[in-house]
């Protein structure tokens, strides 16, 4: 049976970590023996859904591991329940405040810490869930303006700190009003998925982002990639999206669906903010129009 979620169990004593390990068989466990190993964990490629976690440690306290994963972007999702001996008003009222979701003392009953994992669990299901559709566009999967707007704040940052660079490539397709004054609305729709699935594949690189910028229009950022970088990716896309040979009859330009497309990057002169590095894509992808459509421009 598939697994139910990731738990983290931390505890000093490993005999604790051994009755919870039983106790939790229906869920993926791994276990950290101090705060140092915890924070290791919950920052690693497989973080966990929840952490059961120990107050009293040598060296991190359960607190202070707490304050410093609810403090860190990675991992303020993270839910934690504190399981301590240590069970003041006082202190359970410490745990709650620096962001635990619960707090259960030791000695714990199997039968509550099972039914308050399984209801955090499921809480935090939800949340990830709502996080997630909050950031993607819904007809297509990708990215939504939203994370674009969050991804390009945050990408201008580390180039500035850095010094590296970025590039931007603005999408739209060609003559889409005819294409759905021809096919339809529902093809129209279809199309768009098709394209965001071909524009996503020539974006190779695993922190490049595509998102659907809106409408037929779609933007890429490139973090790490200069201007030739970003060409280059600008001519894949606007092959890639002819290799799928969809019919576009009635456009001025060619019998099959073809898009436009603009590039800008960080290192041009002039560009000292994330806005005026979008807003020279969007010249460029209107130099490419201008000029005939079906090309990429700079
Ligand atoms: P151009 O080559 O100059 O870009 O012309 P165009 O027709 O592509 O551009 P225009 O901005 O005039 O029209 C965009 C069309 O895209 C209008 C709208 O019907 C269509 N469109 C926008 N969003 C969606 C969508 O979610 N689904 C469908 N099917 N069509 C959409
Ligand atoms: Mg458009
Ligand atoms: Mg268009």
């Amino acid at each position: 049976m598939a697994k139910k979620g990731r738990v983290l169990i931390v505890d000093d004593e490993k005999i604790n970590c051994i009755v919870l390990i039983s106790l939790l068989e229906d869920y993926s466990t791994i276990i950290a023996l101090n705060g140092e190993q915890a924070i290791q964990r919950a920052l690693s490629d497989q973080p966990p859904d929840l952490i059961l976690l120990d107050v009293n440690m040598p060296g991190l306290d359960g607190y202070e591991v707490c304050r410093l994963l609810k403090q860190n972007e990675k991992t303020k999702n993270i839910a934690i329940i504190f399981i301590t001996v240590k069970a003041t008003e006082a202190e359970e009222a410490k745990g709650l405040n620096l962001g635990a979701v619960d707090y259960i003392s030791k000695p714990f009953s199997p039968a509550i810490v099972l039914a308050r994992v399984a209801n955090h669990m499921e809480l935090k299901r939800q949340r990830d869930l709502l996080e997630h559709l909050h950031i993607t566009d819904a007809l297509t999967g990708i990215a939504n303006r939203r994370r674009f707007d969050l991804s390009l704040a945050h990408e201008w940052k580390r180039v500035v700190r850095m010094k590296g660079c970025i590039s931007l490539i603005m999408i739209d397709i060609d003559f889409f009003k005819q294409f759905n004054d021809n096919y339809g609305h529902a093809a129209g729709d279809e199309c768009l998925k098709e394209v965001a699935v071909a524009l996503d594949k020539a974006c190779e690189r695993e922190i490049d982002l595509l998102a659907r910028y809106g409408g037929e229009e779609f933007v890429a950022v490139l973090p790490g990639t200069d201007i030739e970088g970003a060409m280059t990716v600008a001519q894949t896309m606007k092959e890639s999206i002819l290799a799928l040979e969809i019919p576009h009859k009635g456009t001025s330009i060619g019998s099959c669906l073809s898009i436009s497309l603009g590039v800008s990057s960080s290192s041009n002169t002039g560009i000292d903010t994330p806005k005026v590095l979008l807003k020279q894509a969007d010249d460029a992808l209107y130099r490419a129009k201008r000029n005939g459509r079906n090309q990429f421009s700079d």
